[in-house]
């Protein structure tokens, strides 16, 4: 690992992966061991090595697992959440969108709108509410430094202040909003996937049919080239954009609660009820 100018063996690997989870989660004040954790599980390497990371460090987290309806990456991504749970002996709820409406495919579909951004805003939705509905203090996801860097370029190039305003590792909550963390933030794909295999747990390795972003991976590539030249350039990038995230602000608006699923939104019916009825 030339940006930590590190090497290591298979036995003294989980322990350094582990101390990084964790010098995060304290550098940035996420949450406490008495706090309820909610890790939001795709069934993928970062997910799932950010769940088995928290719990061998000792904090409470159960899983969310939301089941999209993607034919078989869907149920594969579905299964390797199970098999997860069962070895960490902790709690996976599920959520399916089919029991709610239609396959997200159809929703996007029938909304005219970009596959991709429908499941964004739908798994938003669902994370916050089954957290609040069930108690816990956090929703906790797996990005990792490559995903955050690469979305900070992309923010910065166009100075979407807004969006800059969200990216911070933590945002925190309010009565409505539950806190959501990003403990895998100063890691690299590489490095998790790495602390996956040696882990020896299985992971989804297929890409999902509509993960097509070109513009993000386009950076991400950008970002290994000048990260090949210049070890250690991504995370000083990322970390001292923290340092300094708090003169992007977040715009205030006024929060009601939706008249049909009582879920926060700024209008009298929320974005997930209204596609959901579209
Ligand atoms: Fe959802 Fe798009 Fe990611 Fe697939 S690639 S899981 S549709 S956001
Ligand atoms: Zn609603």
């Amino acid at each position: 690992m030339p940006q930590h100018k590190l090497s290591l063996c298979r036995d003294c690997y989980p322990s350094w992966f582990l101390k990084q989870v964790k010098n995060t989660i304290l550098k940035y004040k996420m949450f406490d061991k008495d706090e309820r954790i909610l890790v939001a599980v795709s069934g993928g390497k970062d997910s799932l090595s950010l769940w088995d990371a928290l719990v061998k460090l000792g904090y409470n987290a159960d899983g969310v697992h939301i089941y999209l309806g993607i034919k078989e990456y869907s149920d594969i991504s579905l299964e390797l959440s199970k098999k997860m749970s069962e070895r960490l002996n902790k709690m996976l709820h599920i959520v399916d969108i089919n029991e709610l409406s239609n396959p997200i495919s159809k929703i996007a579909k029938k909304n005219r709108r970009p596959v991709c951004s429908i499941c964004g805003f739908v798994r938003r939705y669902i994370l916050n509410k089954i957290a609040l509905e069930k108690g816990y203090t956090c929703v906790a996801t797996g990005h990792n430094l490559d995903d955050e860097t690469a979305i900070l370029l992309s923010n910065v190039l166009r100075w979407n202040v807004e969006l800059l305003a969200r990216q911070k590792p933590v945002l925190q909550k309010d009565d409505k909003l539950v806190k959501k963390v990003k403990p895998l933030c100063r890691l690299t794909e590489k490095e998790i996937k790495t602390y996956a295999s040696i882990s020896g747990f299985d992971f989804v390795e297929q890409k999902c049919p509509y993960s097509t972003n070109s513009t993000v991976n386009f950076l991400k590539e950008i970002l290994n080239r000048i990260e090949e030249k210049s070890p250690g350039t991504k995370i000083q990038f990322y970390q001292k954009f923290v340092k300094v995230a708090d003169v992007f602000k977040i715009k205030e608006e006024k929060l009601n609660y939706c008249q049909i699923c009582g879920q926060p939104t700024t209008a009298n019916i929320c974005t997930f009820c209204r596609l959901l009825k579209s």
